[in-house]
């Protein structure tokens, strides 16, 4: 599975996002929900903490997998979400960097903001949770078939693990 990290704290995504913007976050479903950022649970946590700041979210919103094309596409073709999507000043993308690729290429008009670095390959189990086993280059990290904690990591590459808004784990 790919396997991320988050880039900005809480406050350091809200210091990209007005009171006036229309935001959407848009989640995965499948690899980025086991390195406990994606997924609708996280998603739903994730809004209800910025419309109770006074951010107004749109709409919440995910696919399968964010990396096919036709997933998103079929978001801007949907009569149920195309209104949305039209009218999104901002998505937050809750999917890994191929899928944030996916998303500005389908929605142009709308700001994208980068909130996740996809940091290599890695396996999920239920006793050790996702493990980062392949990493990419610049992590400078060797592959580890044991694989690296996301903990350990994000404190090396200077990011954060999931979930996004309160840190507690969630069930889904
Ligand atoms: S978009 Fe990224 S996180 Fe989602 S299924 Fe594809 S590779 Fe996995």
């Amino acid at each position: 599975m790919i396997v991320s990290l988050i880039k900005y704290s809480y406050d350091g995504l809200v210091s990209h996002l007005n009171k006036d913007d229309k935001i959407i976050l848009f989640a995965c479903n499948t690899c980025i929900k086991f390195c406990d950022i994606g997924g609708r649970v996280r998603t739903r946590h994730l809004a209800e903490k910025l419309k109770s700041d006074g951010y107004n979210v749109i709409r919440e919103e995910s696919v399968g997998a964010a990396c096919l094309l036709d997933q998103i596409e079929k978001k801007k073709a949907d009569e149920a979400t195309a209104k949305a999507f039209e009218d999104a000043s901002v998505i937050i993308p809750l999917v890994c960097e191929d899928g944030l690729d996916n998303i500005k290429r389908v929605f142009p008009n709308a700001k994208a903001i980068s909130v996740i670095k996809t940091i290599g390959l890695g396996i999920f189990s239920t006793e050790k949770g996702m493990v980062l086993t392949m990493p990419f280059e610049f992590t400078g990290l060797e592959r580890n078939i044991d694989g690296y904690s996301l903990d350990d990591v994000a404190e090396k590459v200077g990011c954060y693990t999931g979930p996004y808004f309160d840190g507690n784990k969630v069930q889904e």
